[in-house]
């Protein structure tokens, strides 16, 4: 059995057929603000769904993330009036249906750097959209090309971190309420009454079920991996694609200009990456008013570092595209006990220059443990 089917069972389930999931979701889609799969420009994304009939509840992977829904690329955040300075953010509350598990698992890695889960800082702007949003999660069912997910040690086929979860079957799904939320999401309904309760095939990562009437939250679940989800059986963590190094091993001692050969600079890695989150703000005046805006910004644009002063401390293409890949690999995983890459593949499939950040990372492995065997 491959990961892809490998999958826990957690609590009570319902078997929706088609028309009973077209039915729940049309149900949603009157009280909410969904964003969900739909086509777009012949390319499959997350977006605000007007009807029912626009969700593509399938095998792919989105070609962005849904990350614009926490952390908009372009956000008003603040008015500076002549006498006072107010907050400019309008929120309302999304419901993201058919989040896959690797994007749940970025979700997680943005929440552990803007929520302050471990006690730094808090970005209000990110939490109050983020207290807003309700996911429901979907699973993969087949590897696209460029993913790596398991070698991250994500479970396609199944994740906790968000309040319901729908595992797609031939016709129909099933619907796994995982927190309040996802269970209050069809109360009041009788969409349920005529489903069967779901025996899901499955084969347990090792948890024990939870029991009835307890629900596990977002974070209460231990994953093998921090921030990723729970790691199916078939995934041993020594096949992890994780950078057990500290800096000094891998700064000037890796072939980064040979990495980096091909990159243009264009910064699409980052825009289209689910845990990238840098950004820039920029004030602009209308008519005596001056509002602050948070716009995303690319580690890999040429003068993301440069100071104010006129230092630059990454002139060269090489040095940008080794911060990205120590950010998510090194300091990330130092900082905030996560790996900032899911293994989605975006990042790979869409670079013009042809650059695999697996394939760089796992190289970096590789001559590691050719090192450290040496040094034996
Ligand atoms: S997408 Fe590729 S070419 Fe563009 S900045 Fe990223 S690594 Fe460089
Ligand atoms: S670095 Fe690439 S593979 Fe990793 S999460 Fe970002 S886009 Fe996906």
């Amino acid at each position: 059995m491959s990961a892809y089917e490998m999958r826990a069972n957690f609590g009570s389930s319902h078997i929706l057929t088609g028309n009973q999931l077209r039915a729940a979701l049309d149900d949603l889609l009157q009280k909410f603000t969904v964003v969900a799969p739909v086509m777009a420009d012949n390319k499959l994304v997350y977006d605000e769904v007007k009807a029912v009939g626009d969700i593509v509840l399938d095998d792919g992977l989105p070609y962005k993330s849904p990350k614009e829904i926490v952390f908009p690329r372009v956000e008003a955040v603040m008015r500076f009036l002549e006498n006072r300075v107010e907050e400019a953010q309008v929120i309302k509350p999304v419901l993201l249906v058919g989040a896959k598990p690797c994007d749940l698992a970025a979700m997680k890695v943005l929440d552990e750097v803007f929520t302050g889960e471990q006690g730094r800082y808090k970005d209000s702007f990110y939490s109050n959209r983020r207290d807003f949003l309700t996911i429901i999660g979907m699973n993969c069912r087949e590897k696209k090309a460029g993913c790596f997910c398991e070698e991250r040690g994500i479970n396609p086929a199944f994740s906790l971190d968000c309040d319901g979860f729908l595992t797609l079957q031939d016709d129909g799904a099933v619907y796994e309420p995982l927190t309040e939320k996802g269970t209050d999401l069809f109360s009041g309904t009788d969409l349920f009454s005529g489903t069967d309760e779901a025996s899901i095939n499955s084969a347990s990562h090792g948890d024990e079920p939870v029991q009835d009437g307890a629900k596990p939250d977002r974070h209460s679940v231990e994953s093998e991996g921090p921030g990723m989800g729970p790691v199916p059986d078939g995934v041993k963590l020594e096949k992890m694609l994780v950078l057990e190094a500290i800096e000094g091993e891998v700064f000037n001692s890796m072939p980064w200009e040979k990495y980096a050969e091909g990159c243009i600079g264009c910064g699409t890695c980052t825009f289209i990456c689910p845990t990238c989150h840098c950004f820039n703000l920029r004030d602009s005046e209308k008519n005596g008013i001056v509002t602050r805006t948070r716009v995303w910004d690319s580690c890999m644009y040429p003068k993301f570092t440069l100071h104010a002063g006129g230092h630059n401390p990454r002139t060269k293409k090489y040095e940008r595209f080794r911060q990205r890949v120590l950010h998510k690999y090194l300091y990330i995983p130092e900082n905030y006990g996560c790996t900032a890459c899911t293994g989605c593949g975006r990042c790979i499939r869409s670079c013009p220059g042809g650059l695999n950040i697996r394939n760089t990372v796992a190289d970096i492995r590789s001559q590691l443990e050719t090192k450290r065997e040496v040094h034996v």
